[in-house]
């Protein structure tokens, strides 16, 4: 699904280099290369505060608990995403309560957001599900209504931009929220050579708050005022992802200009639904998803492996089916557009590697089996 072999052997000499830096200088824990990627991070995102973390889920986890809900408050988030969204949720004794997503940009539908809102609800959780912003727009109004925070999930779509369709401004997916989450997994469109994660937020005392956490809940070395968590980024990771943001957004530029030729291929295929950018949005494909219509899936995915071309389901199971989220308060059929979003999606290979080439192998395949 990903070529990062490719994509490092374009910038190796420098990535070689400030690897071999971190280690001459055995600063391995929270070095220089840390702040410099932190301050990095912070104007590339145009945001005040950047709290580098161990991984994106840590990110999630962080700023929950920055927050300092109460066990059975509500966090609202999707159905459809990855589960990391929702463990934290459950982890820190609150009550994950899940909405349906839009059909066409797979994201959290704000009016299914504003029906469940109860006096316990305390945040929202959008996802910028495969690369694309929700509609951070309508979730402000509804968050500013009800007093309720908005931590931002940017896991899969950090650079993305979104414009606010009533001001006009346009600002980086993650600082819209009260707090934005990201991860550095390597398949990410900013990937680590291992886990990191960051978190970033406007709000000064928010910051402070999550730097605390991250640091086992600590100001004063070996003073512990809260509980808090073991939550760093390597200076090795650091000094590999100040390079490679250097590079994200001609990363996205390649994603997109693929993105387009798979959109191009498919377009006379009724039985293919391409993936829509609503607009004010810039869409990074961390994933192309495509919605098949009365196609055998399972089918299709033997026929590339086939041909050696790799696919991936991304989600086949939603979050109110997982085993270990069976609430009584949800029931197959609750969230109609997510469940058939879990039986008819496909994700095609999606890179900065792919070439005509190999899309057209792709695409072929996939067009020879549809029909
Ligand atoms: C990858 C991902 C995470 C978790 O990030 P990790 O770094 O793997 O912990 C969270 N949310 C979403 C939507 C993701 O895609």
């Amino acid at each position: 699904m990903v070529d990062l072999g490719g994509q490092y052997k374009k910038i190796k000499p420098e990535v070689d280099r400030a690897i071999q830096e971190v280690i001459d200088t055995t600063s391995f824990i929270n070095g220089p290369a840390v702040k410099r990627f932190q301050q990095s991070l912070e104007d590339y995102l145009g945001v005040k505060h950047v709290i580098p973390c161990g991984n994106g889920t840590d990110a999630l986890q962080v700023a929950l608990m920055a927050l300092n809900l109460q066990p059975g408050d509500e966090v609202i988030t999707t159905s459809f995403t990855f589960i990391a969204t929702a463990e934290v949720i459950a982890l820190l004794r609150l009550t994950p309560v899940l909405v349906d997503v839009e059909p066409d940009t797979f994201n959290i539908d704000p009016a299914a957001v504003e029906k469940a809102i109860t006096p316990r609800t305390k945040a929202i959780i959008p996802v910028h599900l495969f690369g694309q912003p929700a509609d951070m727009h309508a979730i402000i109004q509804i968050a500013d209504k009800h007093g309720l925070y908005i931590v931002e999930d940017t896991a899969q779509a950090i650079g993305a931009d979104y414009t606010c369709p009533e001001s006009g401004r346009t600002k980086k997916v993650g600082t819209w929220g009260n707090i934005g989450c990201t991860s550095f997994f390597p398949s990410k469109n900013l990937g680590a050579f291992g886990d990191g994660g960051a978190i970033f937020t406007n709000d000064g005392e928010l910051a402070a708050q999550m730097r605390v956490v991250v640091n086992h809940g600590m100001k004063v070395r070996y003073y512990h005022d809260y509980v808090g968590v073991n939550s760093r980024l390597d200076s090795i990771q650091a000094a590999i992802l100040d390079i490679k943001l250097k590079h994200l957004d001609e990363y996205a530029t390649a994603r997109q200009k693929a993105a387009a030729f798979y959109n191009d291929a498919f377009a006379g295929q009724p039985k293919i639904k391409t993936p829509s950018t609503a607009p004010g949005r810039t869409h990074v494909f961390h994933q192309y998803t495509l919605v098949l219509e009365d196609v055998d899936r399972e089918g299709l995915m033997k026929h590339l492996a086939e041909k050696g071309i790799a696919s991936a389901v991304y989600y086949p199971v939603p979050l109110h089916l997982q085993k270990a989220y069976l609430d009584p308060r949800y029931k197959q059929g609750d969230f109609p557009v997510t469940e058939k979003l879990s039986h008819s999606v496909i994700s095609l290979p999606m890179h900065t590697e792919l070439t005509e080439e190999i899309q057209k192998t792709i695409t072929g395949a996939v067009l020879e089996f549809v029909g």
